[in-house]
């Protein structure tokens, strides 16, 4: 349960986000490590600078809080082979999101919220994770103190009717927070092509995620305005470059280093065919206001 000191840091956050264009949020890559070796990872194909030591990274993390940035992101590699930061981003962020493959389980930290990243069913899951990660991820979810969200980014091998029905109705069978969906932003690697959804393919795939949430329940976090902004007759146009995205506004975004980047997805990244779901549940929520949005950013700010 989120604190008092939190919950008034996420109110401040929200108050931030509508009376203001200031920054609010930090991204960042608290290791460049990885206990898998996910075929297609963009990850294992970038160059990332070293890491910063526990004391160096919990003092940047102070002093990005102090600069005005309440809430935390934090990204790898995977971010549970470093739990002790991941613990001081608890302690010292009013709100930590981190981002896990859910091998290590689910520790039971203050102010963060777990999301773990799984490609859909099983079969296609372990062909891309690995050979019984799938089973593995499940017993963990099943044994967290609190339940976690689940995080799908949907790309070619996984964007059939039936994967993505059949991988929801399993997680909402499992003591799970919600699912989340993404789109793969290509990033200039050589699996784009074999992995993005070309955009009119992703217009019928929002459909399906509506109906599915109609079916299974509010826990499919997708809303109605969150499917206008990644439709491509709705406002994804009005947000699809970079200058344009809040990311460019309300994230910073940092390497293991400390060093700055564009984008939690890098450098390269392609903001004209970005399926990132933080943008769209922030675009969603914002733009203009809309309240069960609203709602689901503040499930996933709210441990
Ligand atoms: S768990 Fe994440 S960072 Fe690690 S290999 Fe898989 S996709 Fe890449
Ligand atoms: S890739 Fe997406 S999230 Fe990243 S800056 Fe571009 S539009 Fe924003």
């Amino acid at each position: 349960m989120a604190s008092i000191s939190s919950t008034l840091g996420i109110l401040a956050t929200l108050a931030k986000w509508f009376f203001t264009d200031k920054p609010t949020s930090a991204a960042i890559d608290i290791t460049r490590r990885c206990n898998l070796k996910c075929k297609h990872c963009y990850w294992w194909q970038q160059d990332h600078p070293p890491e910063m030591s526990t004391s160096e990274t919990a003092r940047f993390m102070k002093s990005l809080k102090a600069s005005g940035l309440r809430v935390a992101l934090l990204y790898g590699g995977e971010p549970t082979l470093r739990l002790e930061l991941c613990r001081e981003a608890s302690r010292i962020f009013d709100s930590a999101l981190i981002f896990t493959n859910g091998l290590n389980g689910f520790p039971e930290l203050g102010n963060a919220q777990w999301l773990v990243s799984l490609e859909g069913p099983r079969e296609i899951n372990d062909a891309i994770r690995g050979d019984g990660v799938y089973e593995e991820v499940k017993r963990n979810i099943s044994r967290a103190h609190r339940a976690p969200l689940v995080h799908m980014t949907i790309c070619r091998p996984n964007s059939s009717r039936k994967a993505i029905e059949g991988f929801v109705r399993e997680m909402c069978s499992l003591p799970i927070k919600g699912i989340g969906f993404s789109f793969y932003t290509p990033v200039n690697s050589p699996a784009d092509g074999e992995l993005f959804v070309p955009l009119h393919e992703r217009d019928q795939i929002v459909d399906l995620l509506l109906n599915l949430r109609e079916k299974y329940g509010k826990r499919v976090g997708i809303t109605q305005a969150m499917a206008r902004q990644l439709k491509s007759n709705g406002a994804f146009a009005h947000w699809n470059q970079y200058q344009l995205c809040p990311v460019s506004e309300r994230v910073r975004c940092f390497c293991s280093d400390g060093s700055p980047k564009r984008c939690t997805y890098g450098d390269e990244a392609d903001c004209s065919k970005c399926g990132c779901a933080a943008v769209v549940a922030y675009r969603g929520a914002f733009h203009p206001l809309d309240l069960s949005t609203l709602r689901v950013i503040i499930g996933l700010l709210r441990p």
